[in-house]
């Protein structure tokens, strides 16, 4: 069996439901050009990393040394009617529980890793914790497409996924065959734009395609942003997060969610104050 599809199968058996890969290297002229007017645009907000390593998030073999193939994985969560907090916040942090499921993948093939990499194989697995474009990389490997609300959409899967990227040394030609190119081919080009993310936006923060302002979005005010606006007006009365533009759109599916993602569900249901013990204390 090819070892793309011995890769897919141990993927599907350890729960992601997007699994894919793309050759390592520069994502080229067009993705720095919409970097570099994100941030001279201001609209990172005080998210000042994301102009710091911009080659690096340009290009994952600056970020690590002997990169040849990236995989992207997609680790789904589900629904959960809570008005106030996203829906992937109600379980255990995603960060160390995809990457603990990457860490899994990896021993499971070990074996065949090491043989494609003459025996010297070398990974990183990174989950929105290093200078990498994990939605772009997502794309690449055949998961999905970019949304208008810029979520990363899977055709099977919907929107409610959170992405795991891994890095390695494999040459990506020991990983390319007939069926990731058929497995990329099958993927739409675009959602087909009906709107309702744009409508659904509380705060105009997502006021045209493929464009959100950072400033006034609720997600960045609510959790990335050094002075964070929560339970009031600027934040609309959400605590944690933001799906208005997520929930709204109609390639959302009922996949199931892993259960470490729900497991807080309850006692936020009950005090949703309580995000901040669970949560919080592990970002600021
Ligand atoms: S997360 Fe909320 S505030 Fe931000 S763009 Fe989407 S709907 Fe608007
Ligand atoms: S809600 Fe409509 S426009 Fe927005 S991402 Fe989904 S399909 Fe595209």
């Amino acid at each position: 069996m090819p070892l793309y599809e011995t890769l897919q199968q141990s993927a599907q058996r350890l729960g992601f439901v997007g699994f894919g890969a793309a050759a390592a290297g520069a994502l080229g002229p067009e993705m720095e050009r919409r970097l570099g007017e994100y941030i001279s645009e201001g609209r990172n907000a005080d998210m000042d990393y994301m102009a710091r390593n911009v080659e690096k998030r340009l290009d994952v073999t600056l970020l690590v040394e002997g990169a040849r193939t990236v995989f992207a994985f997609l680790a789904p969560y589900d629904h959960h009617d809570n008005p106030v907090i996203a829906s992937y916040a109600h379980g255990l942090d995603y960060h160390k529980v995809i990457k603990d499921r990457i860490h899994a993948f990896v021993e499971e093939n070990r074996a065949s890793l090491e043989a494609a990499a003459n025996g010297d194989f070398a990974y990183r697995a990174f989950t929105d914790s290093a200078p990498i474009m994990e939605r772009e990389w997502a794309v690449r490997c055949g998961l999905g497409f970019i949304g208008c609300n810029t979520f990363l959409i899977s055709p099977t899967a919907g929107l409610r996924t959170l992405i795991g990227v891994m890095v390695c040394n494999v040459p990506f030609e020991e990983v390319d065959c007939m069926r990731l190119r058929r497995d990329k081919a099958a993927v739409p080009a675009d959602c087909g734009r009906c709107g309702a993310c744009i409508n659904a936006c509380p705060t105009g923060a997502l006021s045209e395609p493929y464009t959100i302002d950072a400033r006034k979005c609720i997600s960045f005010l609510t959790i990335e942003s050094r002075t964070p606006e929560r339970g009031n007006d600027a934040s609309h009365g959400h605590l944690w997060g933001c799906d208005c533009c997520l929930d709204a759109c109609p390639w959302n599916t009922d996949t199931p969610g892993w259960p470490e993602f729900s497991c807080n569900r309850e006692r936020l249901a009950a005090d949703p104050e309580e995000i901040f013990s669970i949560f919080a204390r592990n970002r600021k």
